[in-house]
């Protein structure tokens, strides 16, 4: 992606590796579990935040599972 856009803007063109996206606004977002920022557009920004949620999910599932088998 362009490092020039900010959010709210609208690219008029963004292309990827798997088809050209038109009108795209620009969004940034932070993950509320970790902070992580994503800027960029909004299909990317719910493969970002689908990937922490999977993450995050997938990292508390374990730790509660460790302490239901009596560990730390
Ligand atoms: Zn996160």
């Amino acid at each position: 992606m362009n490092e020039d856009y900010e959010a709210g803007d609208i690219a008029p063109l963004i292309i990827t590796p798997t088809g050209l996206y038109f009108s795209c606004e620009i969004v940034e977002i932070t993950c509320p579990a970790c902070g992580e920022l994503f800027k960029g557009t909004k299909r990317d920004a719910g493969g970002f935040i689908a990937g922490h949620q999977a993450y995050h999910e997938f990292t508390n599932a374990q730790d509660m599972l460790i302490t239901s088998l009596g560990g730390v």
